[in-house]
């Protein structure tokens, strides 16, 4: 379980603090999907980059089950990111590494002994329906393979949580809807906790178990998706 309380992470601009995400709390259970909308630049990217410090929040605590994140030191937030997985909308994935070598990458930094790490990819590989492109580069794969890939070295090290910053954005409505399949998959098989962020509502509808709506750094509303989409 992930539980954020009042995050809260600011930028100075020129004269002012600015608040990207001011006073954040809700909680997340093992197994379930929860979703963040709200209009572009409501600070949802901030927040999610706060859960796995990307970003250093200003005040507040991320508990994963239990432990505070925030308050980990370099060396053991190196041991307890291992439970937190992220994918970006555009993939990020390592241009001059093969699949096999883009999911291995968590691995070797958790210094997994050599072997286990092949039959952990190949595991990985079966689980998103993508052996054959073991020994391709990023650039030899459609975006909903490359988006795979993310999610399979993502989810290599078997993290409690994965984030999700706009996922399904840049795939075609085939693609997404494999992503989506993918996602349910990870909740149902290996009980992890995703967190998402989307503009896309027909995304929020089809997947998310509750829906947070951000505006200006705040938690304007948070439900259900049935009761949040259900008309008036
Ligand atoms: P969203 O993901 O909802 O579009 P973001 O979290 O990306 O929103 O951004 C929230 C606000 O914080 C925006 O006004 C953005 O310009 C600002 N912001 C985000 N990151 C930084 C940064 N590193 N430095 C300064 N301002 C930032
Ligand atoms: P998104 O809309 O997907 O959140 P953005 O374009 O807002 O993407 O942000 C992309 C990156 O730029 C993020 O790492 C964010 O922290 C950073 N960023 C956003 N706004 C600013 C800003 N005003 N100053 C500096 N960095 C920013």
């Amino acid at each position: 379980m992930i539980e954020v309380k009042n995050l809260k992470k600011s930028f100075e601009n020129e004269k002012e603090e600015f608040h990207a995400v001011n006073g954040v709390s809700f909680s997340v259970e093992k197994g379930e999907i929860f979703g963040i909308i709200g209009l572009s630049g409501a600070g949802k990217s901030t927040l999610v980059r706060c859960i796995n410090r990307l970003e250093e929040p200003n005040e507040g605590e991320v508990l994963i089950d239990g432990v505070d994140i925030l308050k980990l030191s370099k060396e053991e937030l190196l041991k307890e990111r291992k439970e937190i997985g992220m994918i970006f909308q555009s993939f990020n994935l390592f241009m001059q590494k093969t699949v096999a070598e883009n999911i291995s990458f968590p691995l070797e930094i958790s210094k997994v002994p050599k072997t286990e790490i092949e039959k952990r990819v190949d595991e990985l590989l079966e689980f998103i329906d993508l052996k054959e492109k073991k020994y391709s580069y990023p650039a030899e794969l459609s975006g909903g393979q490359k988006q795979r890939v993310a999610i399979a070295r993502a989810i290599a090290t078997n993290p409690k949580v994965l984030l999700s910053d706009e996922g399904t954005s840049a795939l075609d409505p085939a693609n997404t809807e494999s992503i989506l399949s993918l996602f349910k998959k990870i909740v149902t098989q290996y009980k992890m906790t995703i967190i998402m962020i989307t503009h896309q509502m027909e995304v929020a509808k089809d997947i998310c178990d509750r829906i947070a709506v951000m505006d200006s750094g705040k938690i304007i509303e948070e439900n259900t998706t049935e009761e949040l989409f259900r008309n008036p």
